[in-house]
């Protein structure tokens, strides 16, 4: 229906009843009355209007027409439990009870926050020192911005500031993390990115591998035109790079050959710290409890997030070793305290959910079920290239994606106007399964680590019959 936007607040505001008391009408119209939707077209959303979930059951999400959905993306690819997993609530209720707040300012501590520590320390894929907490990957990966110009003053090199990302990166949309980010629609309009962030070539071969060159070969060139940009902006200027074991949002694309062998050799050389992006993958979702472990990277700093507490409360850490870790020290000690915190660093009950789920990992053998659960969706993804639609299937234990295109000789894409990919998800979910289309029309793949193997093949099933209605539509 025709929607107008109301002029200004209500006069009165509404009592708010015990009991969430709208109805699916009521809610809807007051959605496209009362809120701004992040990462979506708000002029596109008057009217397609929302889906509204209102409860989860394992990897299944239900509308308030009770209408299920399988969960492809586990929410924003963190929902590792599932949707209703009783020993998370419990965890939270717990503490709720106990100690709803407290902090770790100025030598305050609770244990939530001490056990959780440990945990990440004894669980980290290379040798690290300390964890600092955060609410989101975004703020991690500006604290960890922040901790490496802090520590390149602290060890006396002021002009080694520069930080390399890499093009199709997402490390979040905090003005510095969205910097670091290279999409095109988190930079627009935004005047970012800020100062002193250079991006790289992406390590994504099928669209960028020239023609006759092998996936080895594109990976070296890659690592050597990262030399190539150390070298001209001068190694003395450039401190850290960031990188993500496996692209997410940037289309869900796998480092090729020794790709990240080839990186590291260079970060190496010129003294330039890494730091692993490990908000999707960290906790699983490759197949190894790290993706630095998939990958063999050796972060100076990682930062993680989303599957921390199954995102079941927000939580985020940030892992350094001990070099960046006495450099802290010391420059905190000289300058009379580490000035960088947040009210909910380390929240008490963020960080007794996200132990839990951590025990949750360890008790359930959750790297298991990504091995049996993974195999098949990597199968289910790699029978669809032959799909007319699909010019390229991929992906690592449950992660994956399917770029569609229009001609699989020269990998040509469909026309923009087209919205091929958006067109796919939405009938995705008009088939029961909620996915996500990224850039070039790729379409991702994220489930619950949860997932069973017939759940896998009933969310591919689905999927199959949503591409199969779109290639009816435009082929
Ligand atoms: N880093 C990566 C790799 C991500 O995928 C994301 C979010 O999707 C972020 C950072 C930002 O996390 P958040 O949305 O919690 O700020």
């Amino acid at each position: 229906r025709a929607f107008s936007p109301p002029c200004g607040r209500a006069k009165v505001p509404q009592p708010i009843t015990k009991e969430l008391s709208m109805t699916s009408n009521t809610l809807r119209d007051a959605d496209l009355s009362y809120v701004l939707h992040p990462y979506t077209n708000l002029v596109a959303h008057e009217t397609k209007g929302p889906l509204i979930a209102v409860r989860g059951e394992g990897v299944r999400v239900f509308d308030e027409t009770g209408r299920d959905y399988i969960e492809g993306m586990a929410g924003l690819w963190c929902a590792s439990l599932g949707f209703n997993e009783p020993r998370l609530v419990e965890a939270a209720t717990r503490q709720m009870k106990e100690l709803p707040f407290f902090h770790m300012f100025s030598h305050k501590s609770h244990a939530p926050g001490i056990e959780l520590s440990q945990a990440l320390i004894e669980r980290a894929p290379v040798p690290m020192a300390r964890v600092f907490f955060a609410n989101s990957g975004s703020e991690a990966n500006d604290t960890a911005l922040k901790m490496i110009w802090y520590y390149n003053n602290a060890v006396g090199r002021p002009e080694k500031k520069k930080v390399i990302a890499r093009q199709r990166a997402y490390h979040g949309v905090t003005v510095a993390s969205a910097s670091l980010t290279c999409l095109p629609a988190n930079h627009r309009d935004f005047d970012l990115p800020i100062a002193r962030i250079l991006h790289t070539g992406s390590p994504q071969y099928y669209r960028e591998g020239l023609p006759g060159e092998s996936e080895d070969e594109f990976a070296r060139r890659r690592a050597r035109e990262l030399e190539e940009l150390i070298l001209a902006e001068g190694p003395e200027t450039v401190a850290a790079f960031f990188a993500e074991p496996v692209m997410g949002a940037g289309g869900v694309i796998l480092p090729p050959g020794r790709y990240f062998e080839y990186i590291q050799e260079v970060l190496r050389k010129y003294d330039i710290l890494f730091v692993a992006d490990e908000v999707i993958c960290g906790f699983g979702r490759t197949g190894q409890y790290w993706g630095s472990q998939t990958y063999d990277l050796k972060p100076d700093i990682l930062t993680c997030a989303k599957a921390l507490s199954s995102a079941y409360l927000p939580i985020s850490a940030v892992l350094v070793n001990e070099k960046v870790y006495q450099a802290l020290r010391t420059n905190s000690g000289k300058i009379g305290t580490f000035g960088h915190g947040y009210t909910y660093s380390a929240h008490p009950v963020s960080a007794a959910v996200a132990l839990e789920t951590l025990r949750l990992y360890d008790e359930r053998d959750i790297l298991s079920n990504v091995a049996r659960s993974g195999a098949r969706l990597q199968a289910r993804l790699r029978a669809l290239a032959d799909h007319p639609l699909v010019g390229d299937a991929r992906g690592i234990g449950l992660i994956g994606a399917l770029e569609m295109v229009k001609d699989k000789a020269s990998h040509a894409s469909f026309e923009p106007t087209l919205a091929v990919g958006p067109r796919i998800v939405e009938r995705a979910q008009e088939h029961g399964v909620i996915l996500r289309a990224m850039a070039a029309d790729a379409i991702a793949f994220s489930p619950p680590l949860i997932i069973s193997e017939a759940e896998v093949d009933d969310m591919m099933d689905r999927f199959e019959r949503a591409l199969n209605d779109v290639a009816a539509d435009i082929l």
